[in-house]
């Protein structure tokens, strides 16, 4: 089996092709479109319509294209929006990731292992370590 990438609430396959698929909403100003993220922990290219433009340490809101839930880890940081991971042995690993434009930042977790991948990954890696699982 292929990795993975699923829906915490509706267990949908947001992984389409070899991007990602989310709604986005920015929060301040509520403009929504559909951004495409790398499946490759660590890579942060983005792809947007060029009619929706967020701008950098923009936040933004991710959610389910499917169930429309909210993805925002609001148990961690509201910063932060959560997706599940299952990878080629069926292990599921929950995978957290920055909605600031620009914060490079994203965490594998499978109960006490943590991962941390991007430049700015320091800034929320005391939350997972100080978290009781
Ligand atoms: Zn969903």
């Amino acid at each position: 089996m292929k990795t993975d990438f699923i829906c915490p609430k509706c267990n949908g396959h947001l992984l389409v092709g070899d991007k990602i698929i989310f709604l986005a909403i920015t929060k301040k100003d509520k403009r929504s479109g559909i951004i495409l993220l790398s499946p490759k922990l660590g890579d942060y290219t983005s792809l947007l319509h060029p009619t929706f433009k967020i701008k950098e340490r923009e936040e933004v809101d991710f959610f389910c294209p499917i169930c429309h839930a909210n993805l925002t880890a609001t148990d961690i940081d509201e910063k932060l929006a959560k997706i599940v991971m299952v990878d080629e042995k069926s292990d599921k690993y929950e995978i957290y990731f920055s909605g600031v434009t620009g914060e490079y930042c994203t965490y594998k977790v499978l109960g006490n292992k943590i991962e941390k991948f991007g430049d700015a990954s320091d800034t929320y890696y005391k939350y997972f370590i100080n978290r009781n699982i």
